[in-house]
Parts: structure tokens; C-alpha cells; sequence
């Protein structure tokens, strides 16, 4: 063969080639790539240099790098061999506004720390102003330390879904009804309507699920509750209530009624639909039964139930019986007070060890599992999010390997729950958008919030003061 034709033989192999790889690479709109993935799928499988192809909002694969490599074709790529890749983390279970009263008063008793600081900062400065930028500094909290999903209780909850779009992160989002008068309703039944009108407007969103969060059974009619209920059928919607907080809440329903708060609450046929319950501290056998029975899902807050006195949740228990349980931070005013959930998986492990005096009591794996796929399924929305599967949506982070903390790497849920933090997160993608690179906000002008989170805490220091 002359030199020409071996040439020319060359170029058209090499174009076949060529051609061959793109004809069999399918597109993708990105290939992310760390040192390991961590699916938290059905296998639990953990992928060391692993992959994630991305195409819309949605994952297409998961795989070692080099298949995914092979089979798709990015238009854009994350290469960090020195990360981690992970579930974006589910918080279910806070007041995101209230970042706002970080901190305003600490170390007291509930009664005091709610009589005397938090109901008078928010009479007198909750306005849909303060919500907006308290949901603002809360994303921006919550999306620099890798939660992609957060459950929310609070007022002006329109707010909070208009702000949550804007800043890309998904929300479950419960609009409080309660039995006095609140800062967006007189009463309980126009807390039902405006809830209505909410979960109308955002009937069909891509990233928000709004439901009714009937704030307890102690502050709630039966009749107001059990509308909740009705509300949240008619629009599939789950319903969102703190139980069993407080040993005290248990003690004067018990007297009031002859019944737990989750016994009663049974009985009023609240339990009927998709529920989430924070918190659950105070449960016997029986309460665990009716949770297990009714599918409720269960918002366990470590940091809060310890800041509080409150108690700790029987997790362990309610894990053995196939409960569904997400890891939530409540507060964040005074019984956290931040929205760090790798904070949460730490001490969710750390306190159920603690109370059963076993160190086998929710181990790590089982702790990240709270935070991901656990808490999407105690959400109802197992088959959206929580895991790194094809069809889920594109909801997930990295998180560095390449800090002290992180060095040397033996097992990589244990790494994650005990080592890593929330400041270690690197990268966040959700519904497929890139929110977080490279720890920067890409969607929160930084420092605008951080300006604005100071100026409203002069605003309520001034307005306590003028009392
Ligand atoms: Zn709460």
C-alpha cells in the first residue's frame, strides 16, 4: 500500500471511528464527575470515579465515569476528581423566614423564649418584606451546604414559593394555620382560604408543593383541622403538623382528651392522606403503631429536640418499623440555630447512640439515608428526588475531599455524616439548573442579602426595645 492510500485508509478509519463514537454518544446537557458517587438508589450502590448525565431536569445515568463518558455527549461538563457526589440533601422541616431571629434569645424555656421574644419581633415585624428576604438568606444558607429540598411552615407562604423559584430550590411548602390571629390571617378559616389560593397558584409547579401545616392539634380547632385535611385531598397535598414536641403537649392532651396527640389526631381522621409530622419526640408503642399504619411520615429535628430540652424521638424504633423519616433543622431563630443538615446527619446519629447506649444505633449510611432518600419518602416525593437515578430529577451536590477534614478517606458515608460539613459543598444542581459553583450563589446576590439580613436585625432589636 503507497503512502497515500495508507493515509487516506487512516483518515476515513479515523473518521469512522469518529463518527461511530458521536452516532453512539447520546446527548446530554451535562456529565458531572467525582472521585466517588454515592447514589443512595435501591442497591445503595457507591461508585468510585463515578458520573452523573444530566439531560433537562432529569437524571439519565449514573455510572462509572468512563461508560458514561462513552455513551453521552455534554454540552457542558463538572469534572472534580477531588469531590464527592451526592443526593442534594432534604430538610423536612423548618421556618425558613425566621433566619431572620437567628439567635434573638437563647437558653431559655420555650414558654418564656416564645412569650417574651418571638411572638412580639413577629407581631410587630413579620410583613411580606421581612419573609422575602428571610427566605432569601435562608437559600442562601441552605443551598451553600447542599439542600436542595426544604419543608416549610410559616405566614405569607406565596412569598416564600415566589422566592424559593427564584433562588431554584425545591420546596415543600406549608402555610400555617392556627387558632389566634396571625400575620396574613384573622382567623383560622381564612387561613384555610389563603392556603387554597396558594396551593391554586402553584398547582403544577416543576419545584413547589404547597400544603395546608395546621400548626398542632393543641392550637387548632378539630373542625379547623379536619377542613386541613380535606384541603390537602383535594389537591393532593400532603399535610404538614408539628406532634408531640414537648412532653407537656403530650401530658395536657392526655388530660384534656383521655388520648395522645397522635391517638387523637387518628381519631379525627387526620392521619387519613399523605401526613408529615415533626418533631414526634413523645411516642409510646402504640402512637408507632398508628404512624407505621397511616404511613405518616416523620420530621425528626435532633438540634432543636436537644437546644429545646424537648427529648429525643424513638428513631431507631420507628426505623425497624419501616417508618419513613427525613431529617428536619427547625427553627432557625432559637432552637437550632442554622439550616445545616450534615450538622443534623451527625447528630441524628450521634444522639440516637446516646439514648439506646448502643454506638450501632443509626449508623452513618443510615443517617445519610435521613437526609436523602429517607426524608423524600417521608415527603411523598420518593420518585422525584432523593436519590442518583435515571428519571429522578437532576437534584445534587459535591462536596470536597480535598480539606483536612476529609483526609485520609476509608469509608465514604462515614466520611460524610461524621467528617464532612455543610461548608464543604462545592457544587448544587436542581431540577437540572446549576444553582451553586464552585461555592459561589449563582442565582442570590450574596452580598445584598447578607446587607439586608443585618438591616432587618436592627429593625427587630429596635422594636423589642420598645416595649
Ligand atoms: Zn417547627
Amino acid at each position: 500500500m503507497g503512502r497515500t492510500s495508507r493515509a487516506w485508509l487512516l483518515r476515513t478509519c479515523g473518521c469512522f471511528v469518529l463518527l461511530a463514537g458521536c452516532a453512539w454518544a447520546e446527548p446530554a446537557d451535562w456529565i458531572w464527575s467525582g472521585r466517588y458517587v454515592i447514589t443512595m438508589d435501591a442497591g445503595r450502590r457507591v461508585i468510585e470515579n463515578g458520573a452523573v448525565a444530566i439531560r433537562g431536569d432529569s437524571i439519565v445515568a449514573a455510572g462509572s465515569k468512563s461508560e458514561i463518558d462513552r455513551r453521552y455527549q455534554p454540552r457542558q461538563r463538572l469534572d472534580r476528581p477531588d469531590a464527592l457526589i451526592a443526593p442534594g440533601l432534604i430538610n423536612t422541616h423548618t421556618h425558613a423566614p425566621m433566619v431572620l431571629l437567628r439567635g434573638i434569645a437563647d437558653d431559655l424555656r420555650l414558654q418564656e423564649w416564645l412569650e417574651r421574644y418571638i411572638f412580639p419581633a413577629e407581631a410587630r415585624n413579620i410583613t411580606p418584606e421581612f419573609v422575602r428576604w428571610g427566605t432569601r438568606l435562608a437559600c442562601l444558607e441552605m443551598l451553600l451546604s447542599g439542600t436542595t429540598t426544604f419543608t416549610d411552615m410559616y405566614y405569607f407562604e406565596d412569598v416564600i414559593a415566589e422566592t424559593a423559584k427564584e433562588c431554584g430550590i425545591r420546596g415543600v411548602l406549608g402555610e400555617t394555620i392556627i387558632g389566634f390571629p396571625s400575620p396574613d390571617a384573622k382567623t383560622p378559616a381564612d387561613a384555610l382560604r389563603l392556603t387554597e389560593k396558594f396551593m391554586q397558584r402553584f398547582r403544577s409547579d416543576p419545584l413547589i408543593t404547597m400544603a395546608p401545616a395546621p400548626h398542632a392539634i393543641f392550637t387548632n380547632s378539630d373542625e379547623t383541622l379536619k377542613q386541613a385535611r380535606a384541603l390537602a385531598d383535594r389537591y393532593s397535598a400532603p399535610l404538614l403538623i408539628h406532634l408531640s414536641e414537648t412532653k407537656r403537649e403530650n401530658d395536657e392532651t392526655l388530660a384534656k382528651r383521655g388520648k395522645t396527640p397522635t391517638a387523637a389526631l387518628d381519631a379525627l381522621g387526620i392521619f387519613s392522606g399523605p401526613t408529615l409530622a415533626a418533631h414526634a419526640v413523645w411516642l409510646d408503642d402504640a402512637d408507632l403503631n398508628i404512624l407505621r399504619e397511616r404511613r405518616v411520615g416523620v420530621a425528626h429535628c435532633p438540634s432543636s429536640n436537644m437546644k429545646l430540652g424537648s427529648g429525643a424521638a424513638p428513631v431507631a424504633k420507628m426505623l425497624t418499623l419501616g417508618i419513613a423519616v427525613g431529617l428536619g433543622t427547625d427553627g432557625p431563630a432559637g432552637s437550632n440555630n442554622d439550616l445545616n443538615l450534615f450538622e443534623e446527619m451527625d447528630l441524628a446519629s450521634k444522639l440516637q447512640k446516646l439514648v439506646t447506649s448502643d454506638p450501632q444505633a443509626l449508623p452513618a449510611r443510615q443517617a445519610l439515608e435521613l437526609a436523602t432518600i429517607g426524608g423524600a419518602r417521608a415527603l411523598g416525593l420518593d420518585k422525584q428526588t432523593g436519590s442518583l437515578e435515571p428519571a429522578k430529577r437532576a437534584d445534587l451536590i459535591t462536596v470536597r475531599l480535598d480539606r483536612p477534614n476529609a483526609v485520609p478517606l476509608y469509608d465514604v458515608y462515614s466520611q460524610m455524616v461524621y467528617a464532612l460539613k455543610g461548608s464543604d459543598v462545592q457544587d448544587v444542581m436542581v431540577n437540572g439548573r446549576l444553582v451553586v459553583r464552585d461555592a459561589q450563589p449563582l442565582t442570590i446576590d450574596q452580598k445584598q442579602v447578607l446587607a439586608k439580613g443585618r438591616e432587618f436585625g436592627r429593625k427587630v432589636a429596635e422594636s423589642l426595645k420598645a416595649r
